[in-house]
């Protein structure tokens, strides 16, 4: 049977596994590193580079360095993420034809999905440099968090990169997998993961390799690349009042900053005081100008005191979903990698009331769980069978700007469910229905997925037609929608997938053009 690979595709760094000899194991990338800076690097002449290669070019070559680009897949150049992010950012976001968030490189517009594509190719490699052989399918991991054009897009992001995307599986999910398979306890487990640029926090019951993921909450504008900002602001403040020179608008000033402002951090976990030194940053009159300082970790601290505080309230509200008192948490697993800074690991235990989890490794334990998950498709493993949910309401807008949720919030996947509406003026021949996911009442305050008309009703007074609606989430957490009317029986589909991502054009496009590269 042909092999399935796990991968991790981090904001910050990714990760690969496979199930080898019946349990989950990393895979060292060409460089011997377990995990892989999900970085490309593009040279003048457009040859790319992936991985820490990309990472050690950033510096003389911030323009056509990419990093971050989970954090773009999915979302629209005009959102208001996009639009904060754009700024201090060293690279070009553009906007496409459909209004999606692309980067430019060398005059070149770049969906997120391909170059999300690059990275998952260099994962690819690993693993058939391992077996020896071809490897063409995949689990993936998302954050619970990500919604359906997210997913659908890092789908797109896996066929570009020559996979077939056997399942998407939620980070969370993925973590209390690596963390339950073959310990057979019954337990309830808070899987907090705060990575490069999501946070998520799940409710897992472990009974007798059932894994059922409860409830799962988060906050997908959320991670370790807003505390580099905090610093990299702080930063910019302190070299502008001792100079007067402000570098936010020069791109090779900007990315040493900023990455002075990640190791400061991450120093900082382990030591109370740490320095930075940034020789020759700008020049003016005097000849050229430093930066030179101390940040200790009580100043850090304060500098991201609200981005913890952040963390807060999504923990409240999944254990109040799962319908548990934090006194009945029995483990909570850290992942990712910001679950090292101190002050996140003080919150977390603030929160549960528990020392957290230390035993496994926050930059693979996702990975291997994909891994094992890998293992369920392919026939592996055998003893585990997991529940996931969908992390939010999924309806329609109805009159008013009302939502009327079909599918509640933590409702286990795959699922169906459907409702019957009506028309509200006489002699309505269509209706439009308008796919939304969310938590508000205020249909308009819900991410729009997509839209749609059904046409043809026969003409009748106001409240009289009767049109059933049904929703239905796939084990990947993609909707797919229909509506039709009870009298005619006509009715009208869409997957919702696609809708805010590539069009076929554009995937067959990217498509090729990475096969080109590849061969
Ligand atoms: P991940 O998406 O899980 O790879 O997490 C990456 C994030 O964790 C980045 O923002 C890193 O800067 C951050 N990180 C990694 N190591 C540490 C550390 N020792 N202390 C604080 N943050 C860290």
């Amino acid at each position: 049977m042909a092999k399935i690979i796990g991968i991790d595709l981090g904001t910050t760094n990714s990760c690969v596994a496979v199930i080898d000899g019946g349990e989950p194991l990393v895979l060292p990338n060409s460089e011997g590193s377990r995990t892989t800076p999900s970085m490309v690097g593009f040279t003048e002449d457009g040859e790319q580079f992936v991985g820490q290669q990309a990472k050690r070019q950033a510096i003389i070559n911030p323009g056509r360095t990419i990093y971050d680009i989970k954090r773009l897949i999915g979302h629209k150049f005009k959102s208001d993420l996009v639009s904060r992010y754009a700024k201090l950012l060293p690279y070009k976001i553009v906007e496409n034809t459909n209004g999606d968030a692309w980067v430019e490189v060398n005059s070149q517009p770049y969906s997120p999905q391909e170059v999300s594509a690059m990275i998952m190719r260099k994962m690819k490699q690993t693993a058939e440099d391992y077996f020896g052989e071809e490897i063409t399918e995949a689990v993936i991991t998302v954050p619970a968090y990500f919604n359906d054009a997210q997913r659908s897009a890092t789908k797109d992001a896996g066929k570009i990169a020559g996979l077939t995307v056997r399942r998407i599986i939620n980070e969370p999910t993925a973590a209390a997998l690596s963390y339950g398979y073959n310990k057979g306890q019954d337990v309830n487990l808070i899987v907090f993961d705060l990575g490069g640029g999501t946070f998520d926090v799940s409710v897992v019951q472990l009974r007798g390799g059932v894994f059922e993921v409860v409830a799962t909450c988060g906050d997908n504008e959320l991670g370790g690349e807003d505390f580099d900002r905090a610093i990299l602001e702080f930063l910019l403040e302190r070299f502008k009042s001792d100079t007067g020179i402000d570098v936010s608008e020069d791109n090779m000033a900007l990315q040493r900053l900023k990455e002075a402002a990640e190791s400061a951090k991450c120093e900082l976990s382990t030591l109370s005081e740490t320095n930075i030194n940034l020789p020759f940053l700008a020049v003016d009159d005097s000849g050229p100008r430093h930066l030179s300082l101390s940040l200790s970790r009580s100043q850090l601290n304060d500098l991201v005191h609200e981005l913890v505080e952040r963390l807060e309230s999504p923990c409240l509200t999944a254990l109040k979903d799962a319908n548990l008192d934090k006194s009945r948490i029995d483990d909570v697993l850290l992942v990712g990698g910001m679950t090292r800074m101190p002050l996140v690991q003080e919150k977390v235990e603030e929160i549960f009331g528990k020392k957290p989890h230390k035993g496994v490794n926050p930059d693979e334990v996702v990975a291997l769980g994909a891994a094992v998950q890998s293992g369920i498709l392919g026939g592996e493993v055998r003893e585990v069978i997991l529940l996931d949910i969908t992390p939010f309401s999924l309806g329609i807008r109805v009159a008013g700007d009302r939502f009327s949720p079909i599918i509640p919030k933590n409702s286990s996947i795959p699922t169906m469910a459907t409702k019957v509406f009506t028309t509200t003026e006489d002699k309505q021949d269509m209706v439009t229905v308008t796919v939304l996911q969310g938590e508000s009442e205020i249909a308009s305050r819900n991410k729009l997925l997509g839209m749609f008309n059904l046409t043809g009703i026969p003409q009748a007074p106001a409240g009289t037609p009767r049109i059933e609606v049904t929703f239905e989430i796939d084990t990947d957490g993609i909707v797919s929608v229909s509506a039709k009317d009870l009298k005619t029986n006509v009715s009208q589909t869409i997957t919702v997938e696609g809708h805010s991502g590539l069009s076929d054009e554009e995937l067959a496009r990217a498509i090729q053009r990475n096969t080109k590269k590849s061969a």
